[in-house]
């Protein structure tokens, strides 16, 4: 079985957990746990065949800094997460793809996904579709708004980031 390893990154209390928990063990929690980091294994099938994903819930952007460029260097592919809640979040990833130009290679054609999320929070949205839109057109990006607590898109965003890895 091949085996792709992803990393999800993003500022604190996006929702990265919450993303991953979701789809490696379908379940939720509305409560914030901050976590240091976790690695999770999943198998998923892409075109009938079995790939062997594992997951890297790392702890936040901003902390550290010099752990990110080692989760850089060792990861395939990147999940990149906001909150649709919270437009200063979408700073923090927009650093990271830098850094992951800067340690990867700008035009290694490097696998991400970019993720808003919390989609259900429909009051508390903050970021535009029109904005975002934008944003990751420039980027070249694929993107996805998810919920973790509803369960929508989730799936679609690893599905699309191993596609990605497995096509490289
Ligand atoms: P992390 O620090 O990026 O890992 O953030 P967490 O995954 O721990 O989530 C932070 C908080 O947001 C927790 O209280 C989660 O329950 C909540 N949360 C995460 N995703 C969603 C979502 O899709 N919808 C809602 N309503 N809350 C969410
Ligand atoms: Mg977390």
């Amino acid at each position: 079985v091949q085996r792709f390893n992803a990393v999800v990154l993003g500022a604190g209390g996006v929702g990265k957990s919450a993303l991953t928990v979701r789809f490696v063990k379908n379940s939720f929690n509305e409560l914030y746990n901050p976590t240091i980091e976790e690695t999770y294994r999943r198998d998923i099938f892409l075109d009938g065949e079995r790939y062997a994903m594992e997951i890297v819930d790392t702890a936040g952007a901003e902390q550290f800094t010099a752990l990110n460029e080692q989760y850089i260097r060792a990861g395939h592919g990147f999940v990149l997460v906001f909150s649709l809640t919270y437009e200063s979040s979408l700073r923090e990833i927009d650093d990271i793809r830098q850094q992951i130009s800067r340690v990867k290679g700008a035009n290694a054609g490097t696998p991400i996904v970019v993720v808003g999320t919390k989609l259900d929070l429909v009051h508390e949205r903050e970021v535009t579709r029109d904005k975002i839109r934008q944003l990751v057109n420039e980027w070249g990006l694929p993107f996805y708004e998810t919920s973790a607590k509803q369960n929508w898109h989730v799936s679609d965003v690893f599905q699309d980031l191993l596609a990605q890895m497995r096509d490289r």
